[in-house]
């Protein structure tokens, strides 16, 4: 954090750095130690109208909406070479903020962001309409045009990452954007302004407001310069906010909760599947939307599973994230760490068999918690429909395809599921069964900028990543031209 300004942590609005109104701060804690890092700037209702003025006047008189998608492009490109040259300090702030490992931070949540950013610089280009064949005596055709002002909300758990499935699709498409990050994790999101703006992004079209969900998001969701609001979060925060959008008629994309079955069938090669449930549970110490947390396994195998397992989670290194064999660093928060706490209690008193971990790790005085693995609880379970959040498995046994796919879809979510199957036509079949936005085959979190991502049921709608993200980004104008 070479800036002074960036150092000072404070919000961005129309390309400058500026405090909050109220002079208020939010304090960064480190995960990994528990000790306050830094401050931002918390930001209330008049910044975020200074923000969305800004953002306002940037979309309706500036050059971006209508400068030529390929100088768009360009500028998303220069996005990502920075990001690049950068590598190494978002990093460090991803895993400062998060208590992500370092070591994975770059190759992972710094190039996917990265990827994002070039991805849609190369979509941008595609961005144009149609025509349209018509008896009327016309000539009709179709232009997509940018939605105007985006509120970008942000959640805790994968910061650079989320703001870059929002920010390059919005920003390719013409739009200007407010982002807010999650309250306890906003450092990322203030070094990617800086970085936009020496991208050439021009004032007011990224702006970043740090605070609180119900100060800062509160006002951002109610203001009546958004003409769309792109959230990612919990579900019960992403209810709220559909439901102040759709009073005021916005467009909202609406990404949220999971708690996704990963289903092992008999037929599946064990080893490989082992690979991935451990990938699955403990990537981001379980803090991650699209985790894995639901193994289901077909009876002959449950046993051989649970005991590998057994064997195997242990011995997964948790650690100071800036330890570079460290795979599984602290929780982002002392509440996410207690909620784990409180669910592992739960899980006990449910019948849960505890068979690994259970326990906090005492550690510098962060957040660490053991990897998990709980077997034999009963469906009804809480600790099994509900969404935990942290480095914890639970293992059910089921009889045939037809009871894994009523486990697998019997709870609210739907964002996410996996299949570990050697039989191709079963992989296709029961992957066309199971409600959730994406369904891995033999391996899991397999992500990329192409590939759309999002939930049905309590999991959300609309899809970010992909061709579907940028459309969202967009609205169709049909212009009609008489001929007579
Ligand atoms: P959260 O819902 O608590 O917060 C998300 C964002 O909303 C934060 O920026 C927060 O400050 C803001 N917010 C809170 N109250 C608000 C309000 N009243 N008005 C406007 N904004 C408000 O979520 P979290 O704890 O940061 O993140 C974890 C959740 O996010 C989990 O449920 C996880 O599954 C979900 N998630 C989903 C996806 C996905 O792609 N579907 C990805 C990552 C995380």
């Amino acid at each position: 954090m070479s800036d002074p300004e960036f150092e000072e942590g404070r919000l961005f609005i129309g390309g400058r750095w500026r405090e909050a109104a109220g002079g208020g701060r939010t304090d960064v804690i480190d995960p990994s130690t528990g000790q306050v890092a830094g401050t931002v700037a918390a930001a209330d209702e008049t910044d975020v109208d200074a923000a969305v003025t800004a953002a306002r006047e940037a979309f309706d008189h500036g050059p971006w909406g209508t400068t030529s998608a390929r100088e768009r492009s360009r500028v998303l490109n220069r996005i990502a070479g920075l990001m690049r040259e950068n590598a190494d300090e978002l990093a460090r702030l991803e895993s400062l903020d998060v208590g992500k490992p370092v070591a994975l931070c770059r190759p992972v949540d710094v190039q996917t962001a990265i990827e994002h950013y070039e991805y849609y610089a190369g979509l941008a280009q595609t961005l144009d309409g149609a025509t349209r064949a018509t008896p009327l005596n016309a000539f009709a055709y179709t232009r997509r045009e940018p939605v105007g002002v985006v509120a970008a909300i942000t959640p805790f758990n994968f910061p650079l990452i989320l703001s870059s499935t929002k920010l390059a699709p919005a920003l390719a498409a013409g739009n200007a954007v407010v982002h807010k990050p999650a309250d306890d994790t906003p450092l990322s999101a203030l070094f990617m302004a800086k970085l936009c703006q020496a991208a050439g992004v021009p004032d007011g079209v990224v702006n970043v407001v740090t605070g609180t969900g119900p100060v800062t998001g509160e006002a951002l969701l109610r203001h009546p310069g958004i003409d769309k609001v792109a959230f990612t979060g919990s579900t019960a925060v992403g209810r709220h906010a559909a439901a102040v959008a759709g009073e005021a008629l916005k467009p909202v994309t609406m990404e949220l909760g999971g708690n996704a079955a990963h289903i092992v069938f008999e037929d599946a090669d064990v080893e490989r599947a082992v690979g991935a449930i451990i990938k699955g549970f403990v990537f981001n110490t379980g803090q991650f939307c699209m985790a894995g947390p639901r193994l289901l396994v077909a009876r002959p195998l449950y046993e051989t599973i649970v005991g590998i397992l057994a064997q195997a989670v242990p011995g997964v290194p948790v650690g100071d994230p800036r330890d570079p064999a460290t795979v599984i660093g602290p929780m982002a928060a002392d509440r996410h760490l207690k909620k784990v706490e409180e669910y592992v209690a739960l899980a006990r008193q449910e019948g849960g068999r505890v068979v690994c971990g259970g326990e906090r790790l005492d550690l510098n005085g962060g957040y660490y918690y053991k990897p998990t693995v709980i077997a034999d609880l009963p469906d009804d379970s809480r600790a099994v429909r509900e969404e935990i959040f942290g480095p914890v498995l639970t293992v059910q046994p089921f009889d045939s395809e037809d009871e894994a796919v009523a486990l697998a879809d019997g709870i609210r979510y739907g964002l996410a599921a996996g299949i570990q199957t050697g039989d191709v036509a079963r992989a296709h079949r029961v992957a066309g069964r199971l409600q959730a936005g994406i369904v891995w085959v033999n391996d899991w979190a397999m992500l990329d900028p192409a590939v759309p991502f999002g939930g049905v049921k309590d999991s959300g709608f609309g899809r970010e990543s992909g061709p579907e993200a940028l459309a969202s980004y967009t609205r169709t104008k049909s212009v009609v031209i008489s001929l007579g």
